[in-house]
């Protein structure tokens, strides 16, 4: 990091003026040149444009000239438990200020975020769903599995009273028991994600729920095989992804188009995880088990990983990735039509699993969401402003007066390549500028 300070206004400074910067400020709106955005007590406390800037007292200054500004990113859907302790730094210095737990087991996850949370310049800030619901038999036995509708309601009762942000469901949760958790989670003004295996997703979104997960029950709510689907989602992880991964090939675009318009005007945001999707659909490729970029992840973890293990258990052959790899351009087309339909998008990416690398997956998935069809601006938004309104956390993924400072310096123009998100001078974390050399010589 080779931030230039140029000197303090006034004894003591409280605050730090980032001067010269393009800023983009996670609207989506058109970047402000040779800004100044001055930084205090943790928050945005203005911004503007540096012709009518005077430096205010007590205030320190950094040109950032040749520079752009975004905000610090969010991945919404991540797993953070204490066996991924090495994660939190991988994210912050990769610029990801704030992640979503979308499922680790409850108290553990619990006990994480309350360290995350108070460990300011060391982890990325969490939300966290703690354990997530599904039907009988749960897939996962940290799971909460639920039998009947009073039982779905009092799971949420209790994920909330354990001090939840939002409420995470699964695969084997159907139509009814849907209904009863999003009506429970409502009550207390907690959102509801959704890895859908039983509903489809119209279903679902007009049940009203928050978030879409991996654009699940996308193929079942319009495919002629949704019977199967359904069955083979019931009968596991593995023969669920399987045959839902696959069925995309299949799909008709006209219908895809179509059911992404209707999604779109239910307000339900998506969160694509196309990351996750395009990873799976290569793990028989050695290049991608030899990725420059996991050197981010410990040996051990990458043990841990057992690709080889996973691909055996999920009995995945060449033929199958084939026929994964030709679902990728249908999963784009419905991105793409979900988008110009003025849906909403968020970055998530499934970290730290199995090759996602925490931090870099989501650079990677706005790359993935460009190539889907997005502007560079629109990915950015998805990472950013989009993010922050799917947690309902009005304070992030904006840069303007009051808002959280969690923000990122890039010495490269993402909006003329989206890749350029990864030219990271210095990430800021809720006020405090971060030397991202030295967290990463910590490694
Ligand atoms: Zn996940």
């Amino acid at each position: 990091m080779g931030l230039l300070f140029l000197g303090c206004q006034g004894r003591a400074p409280d605050g730090l003026a980032l001067v010269g910067a393009t800023l983009i400020d996670g609207t989506g709106g058109p970047p402000l040149p040779d800004a100044a955005v001055v930084i205090r007590h943790g928050r945005v406390e203005s911004v503007g444009s540096r012709a009518a800037f005077e430096l205010p007292q007590r205030t320190s200054q950094v040109d950032l000239s040749g520079r752009w500004i975004i905000p610090g990113l969010i991945d919404v859907h991540a797993h953070v438990t204490p066996a991924v302790a090495w994660a939190p730094s991988r994210y912050l210095a990769w610029g990801v200020t704030t992640v979503r737990d979308v499922h680790g087991g409850l108290n553990s996850v619990i006990a994480f975020r309350r360290r995350a949370n108070s460990d300011v310049g060391h982890s990325p800030r969490v939300y966290a769903a703690g354990a997530m619901i599904d039907g009988l038999p749960a897939t996962y036995p940290d799971a909460i599995g639920v039998n009947g509708e009073n039982d779905a309601r009092k799971a949420v009762d209790r994920l909330v009273s354990a001090g939840v942000d939002f409420i995470k469901i699964y695969t084997h949760i159907d139509g009814p028991l849907l209904r009863a958790i999003i009506d429970e989670a409502r009550t207390f003004n907690v959102g509801v994600a959704g890895h859908l295996g039983m509903t489809d997703a119209i279903a679902a979104a007009k049940a009203g729920i928050t978030s879409i997960e991996h654009l699940t029950g996308v193929p079942e709510a319009i495919s002629r095989e949704r019977s199967s689907l359904i069955a083979a989602h019931y009968r596991g992880f593995f023969p669920g992804w399987t045959s839902f991964a696959r069925s995309w090939a299949e799909l008709d675009a006209g219908a895809l188009t179509e059911l992404a318009n209707r999604l779109a005007q239910e307000k339900v945001t998506l969160v694509p995880t196309l990351v996750l999707h395009e990873t799976l659909s290569r793990l028989n490729e050695p290049a991608l088990l030899r990725d420059p970029m996991l050197k981010d992840v410990p040996q051990e973890a990458q043990r841990d990983w057992d690709v080889p293990g996973m691909v055996t258990r999920a009995r995945w052959t060449d033929a199958e990735f084939g026929a994964f790899q030709k679902s990728r351009s249908m999963q784009d087309l419905f991105v793409r039509a979900f988008a110009a339909a003025g849906g909403r998008i968020a970055t998530g990416t499934d970290a730290p699993n199995q090759l996602l690398v925490p931090g870099y997956s989501e650079h990677r998935e706005m790359e993935l969401l460009v190539g889907a069809g997005l502007t560079s601006r629109e990915a950015l938004r998805a990472a950013t402003r989009n993010a922050a309104v799917l947690l309902g956390v009005d304070s992030l993924g904006l840069l303007a007066p009051g808002k959280v400072a969690d923000l990122i310096v890039l010495t490269k123009d993402p909006l003329m390549d989206i890749r350029n998100t990864r030219s990271i001078e210095a990430v800021m974390s809720r006020g405090r500028l971060l030397d991202t050399d030295s967290i990463r010589a910590s490694w």
